[in-house]
Formats: C-alpha cells, structure tokens, sequence
C-alpha cells in the first residue's frame, strides 16, 4: 500500500495485526523472560492531545479510601512520624506512622496528625493572668518572642481572658506587675471552624499579630499569626475524612497479641487505616488478626501484606482485607532476597499479585523499590494503585532525625526495620522490627536491612508535587489522561511495553560525559 492512499495513520498501519510493542500479558511471561524489575522494561509512548495538567492522579488506597495521588510514605522509623504524615496527606498521600515505639507514642503520634489544622497553631504557648511582667520578658528571651494568649488555666482549652504583646510589656518598669494589668483584653478573636481562609481575612482586617481561635464558650483552641500568613499555603489535594475534615492518618502494627492493645490506642485517636506490618503476610497470625480487626473495628480499613505471590493474596483477600501491600526484597534498605532465599523481582511482583487482586476490588500498594518518577508510572501501569516510598522520602525535612554532615554532604539516617539497629532499639513495647520478621524471641537476630544514610533531599513540600507534575508528564507521553486509564489501557492492550537490554539500560542513563550534575527540581 502507498502512503499517498491512506488519509490516516491507521490505514497506514493495517497491515500489522498486532500494535508494535508487548502486551502486559507477553511483557510479564515470566517462563520466557524471568522476573522483572522496574528497570528491565519501558512504557511505549502514546498520543499526546492534552494538556499534562489534566492529568487525573486520583486512586484507590483501600476499598474505602481514594486519595488525590498515589504516594505513601512508608511505616520505617526514619521516615514516618506525625510530621511526615502531616505533610503527606495535605499533599494529597497518606502517612502510615511506624511501630517501633510505644503504644502510647504511636497512638501520640496518629493524635497529632488527627488534630491538626493547616496554618492554625494547635499548640501555642499559653500564660496565665498571675504569671508576672518579669516572668514574660524572660520567656520572650527563650523563646524570641512575647506574644502569649493568656487563659484561665494558663493552657490551650482555658477561658481566653486577654493577649499580651511586646507592646504591653516592653516599657513597663516594674516587673512584679501580673500581666492581667497590662494585656490587652478587648481582643479580636476567630470562632473555632473558622477556615483558613476566612481566618487570615479576619486578622488582616484587625491589623493585630495574633488571632486567637476560640470555641462557643469562649476557650481558646488554637491561634493564628500574622508572621504566619504569606507562609499559610493551602493544599487542594488535601486527604481529609469527608465527616470530620480531619486529615487521614495511617499506622503500622504487628501480628502478635500486644498489638490488639496498641491497635485499641491507636483507634480511640482517630485512626482511619491500620498496616499490617509482616515481610511475609501469609501467617495464620495476620490471618487471625484481619478476622479480629474487621470483627471489632468494621469501620477501620485494613491493608495486609506483604505479598509477593498470587498464592499469598487469596488468603488476605479471603480473610477480609482492604488493601494489600506488594514487596518482598525490592527495599532500598533490604537484604531479605540475599539471607532468606525468598522474595520476588517487584515488577513481576506487583503485576503478578494485582493482575489477580484487582479482579476482587482490593487495591493493592507496591512496596519497596521506587527510586524515580519513571519507577511510579510503572508500578501503577502494571496495575499497582499507589506506591509507598521509604528511601525517597528519607532525608527530607519532613522525616525523624537529625541531619548530619560527613565528607561535606548534610546527611540523614535511613535504616531497614530489619536492620539489627532498628531490632536492637530497646524501648518498652518496641517490637516492631523483630516481630516484621518473625524474630521476637530469637538469641541471635538474623539481620534482613542495613542501616545507612541518605543526601538531604529538603522538604517534601516541594518534591511532592515535583513527583505530582513528573507523574503527569509520564502520563501524557504515554497517552492516558488519568492514572485509572494508564491501568485500563494497559489491560485492554493499549498501552504496550518493551523489554530492555542490559546495553539499552545503559542508554537509557546518562553516558559519555565528562561531568555532570543532576538536579531533578527547581
Ligand atoms: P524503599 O522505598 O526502596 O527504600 O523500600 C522501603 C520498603 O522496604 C518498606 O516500605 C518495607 O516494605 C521494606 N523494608 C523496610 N525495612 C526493611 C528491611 O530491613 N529489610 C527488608 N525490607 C525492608
């Protein structure tokens, strides 16, 4: 046929009977190629005739839960406490917080996260009416500033009785004055519910510093700061309960009877998903306890795991789970596929397990091994619903630790749940690390993580949304304008795949340069 008797490109293409590429189905035949990881395969590219901002990373965390993106912060000791999963779900992910502590701080943690408000300050720091002048200049000295609502009690929840400010306090000579003589008591206040929005709105109009929140009664719950206000962003993708407006919250627990008591704590703080933490999921414990989770809290949504193999799926799935949690040895951190023989390539494995779980609604997570945007796309178009990410969320702001310098590069710890520094840590009640492996009671503990370091990556405020604009873009050169078309297209054939080379994987990086430098965002 000549070109010049097709007036379209799929006249052009008719004498092909397949699309050019690889099914899902062909890419994934693991008689013929082996397991595969992320980087063994591309995504053929498709039709671009949208704008990437429309891109609709909408999805399934669990039957019961969508969230606006697919990120999920992993539940490891250096990486998921109430700051990162603050910051998560108002960029549109969840945190699930770990269990390598307390009950009590776990349940401490999940409480932080419940309560918070975005701009609002939940905590400030609250005087009482008898404290004195001297007192106040004192503690601006410690703490930089002078501004304190006073209250009744002298805490957050007392009857709001007046504000003091530099202004009362910096020419008033004697110091043994009580500050209910110099605060200010006609006060401007918001009315606790207030918006964000709305709130800013009323303290600009004031032209005070402060906007004190208060409740029906008068009792202060939160306040609001004029030095705050250029910073008070708002987050459209914000995860939030539809009932309460509270941020969503997810924890980590193990299989073993004390976690029915922790999971009690952590349930009275408002927990919305509990994460049954297991390298190898399919135990009669995890079984038991998806029984006894959905049994005592119908309402909390359960994601199991981890899973590798359709096998280890259909017993979660037919003890009653909402989710499951794909991954065993992909881990940045991991060393479980070198010690325990055990593990799956996390392409195949992901593929493997939600080619089968998706056919009974139950969204699956792929765990462990995402180390770019690219890895994102492709854990989802082989039919993943999110991902949870351990090492790229290590070293931001946002996780536990402190940062440190060596060989002129600041650094953050980032340590395997299974590395014998996180199974060592000798908390009461922290038995997180050693009850993943199954490894309570054993003298000598078999290590299956390392324990290392990562580059400060700065705060995930911004590498969110550069994983959020990156995702898109994936997505318009591959044709799909949302994540739930890139899964539909992938199995109806559409979208096709092509297996690499050891050789086409060199290509596909950065080669021949003398030097370089890679920065991923502005
Ligand atoms: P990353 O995102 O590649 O760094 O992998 C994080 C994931 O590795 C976690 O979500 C866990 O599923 C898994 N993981 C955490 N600690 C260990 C460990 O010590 N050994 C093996 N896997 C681990």
């Amino acid at each position: 046929m000549s070109f010049e008797n097709c007036s379209n490109a799929i006249d052009l293409l008719s004498t092909y009977e397949e699309k050019d590429g690889l099914s899902i189905q062909q890419l994934l035949d693991s008689k013929i190629h082996g397991g595969l990881t992320y980087n063994d395969f591309l995504v053929l590219p498709g039709k671009i005739d949208f704008p990437a901002s429309i891109v609709d990373l909408e999805t399934h965390l669990t039957k019961k839960i969508t969230l606006k993106t697919p990120f999920v912060s992993s539940p490891m000791d250096t990486v998921t406490e109430s700051n990162m999963a603050i910051k998560m779900a108002l960029l549109g992910g969840i945190g699930i917080i770990h269990h390598n502590c307390t009950a009590d701080e776990q349940a401490e943690m999940v409480r932080k996260v419940k309560k918070y408000e975005n701009g609002f300050i939940n905590d400030p720091i609250v005087i009482s009416k008898e404290i004195t002048v001297g007192q106040v200049k004192a503690m601006g000295e410690q703490f930089g500033f002078t501004s304190f609502p006073v209250t009744e009690t002298g805490k957050v929840g007392g009857k709001l009785v007046g504000i003091v400010t530099s202004r009362d306090i910096q020419f008033h000579e004697d110091d043994s004055s009580s500050i209910a003589e110099v605060m200010t008591t006609d006060l401007v206040t918001g009315t606790a519910g207030v918006s964000l929005t709305d709130g800013n709105e009323i303290l600009r109009k004031s032209k005070k510093g402060k906007l004190p929140i208060v409740d029906s009664e008068g009792n202060l719950v939160s306040m609001l700061s004029r030095t705050d206000l250029q910073k008070n962003l708002e987050f459209p993708h914000a995860s939030k309960s539809f009932q309460s407006k509270q941020l969503l919250c997810g924890a980590a627990i193990g299989t073993i009877e004390s976690d029915k008591e922790r999971l009690a704590k952590l349930v009275a703080a408002g927990l919305d998903v509990v994460v049954l933490d297991s390298s190898q999921g399919n135990s009669v414990f995890q079984i038991e306890m998806i029984k006894y989770i959905k049994k005592t809290y119908p309402d909390l949504e359960v994601i199991g795991g981890n899973v590798v193999t359709r096998e280890q799926a259909a017993q979660l799935i037919v003890a009653g789970v909402d989710g499951l949690r794909i991954g065993m040895g992909s881990g940045s951190i991991c060393i479980t596929q070198e010690v325990m023989a055990c593990g799956r390539p996390q392409g195949t494995a992901v593929y493997k397990v939600t080619e089968f779980a998706n056919k009974f609604g139950v969204p699956c997570i792929a765990d462990g091994g995402v180390g770019n945007i690219g890895h994102i796309t492709k854990a989802i178009a082989l039919g993943a619903s999110c991902v949870m990410m351990g090492g790229m969320l290590a070293g931001t702001s946002e996780s536990p630790g402190e940062f440190f310098y060596r060989d002129g590069k600041r650094l953050k710890t980032y340590r395997g749940m299974g590395s014998i520094d996180a199974m060592q840590k000798t908390d009461s009640n922290a038995n997180a690390s050693t009850s993943r492996y199954f490894s309570e009671g054993d003298k000598v503990l078999v290590a299956q993580g390392v324990s290392g370091s990562v580059l400060d990556k700065g705060s995930i405020v911004k590498f969110i949304p550069y994983l959020y604009n990156g995702l898109q873009h994936s997505c318009q050169d591959i044709g799909v304008k949302s994540l739930t078309e890139l899964k539909s297209s992938v199995m109806a054939g559409g979208v096709r795949f092509e297996l690499r080379t050891p050789s086409s994987q060199l290509e596909g990086g950065v080669h021949n340069l003398y030097s370089y430098e890679k920065r991923l965002h502005n």
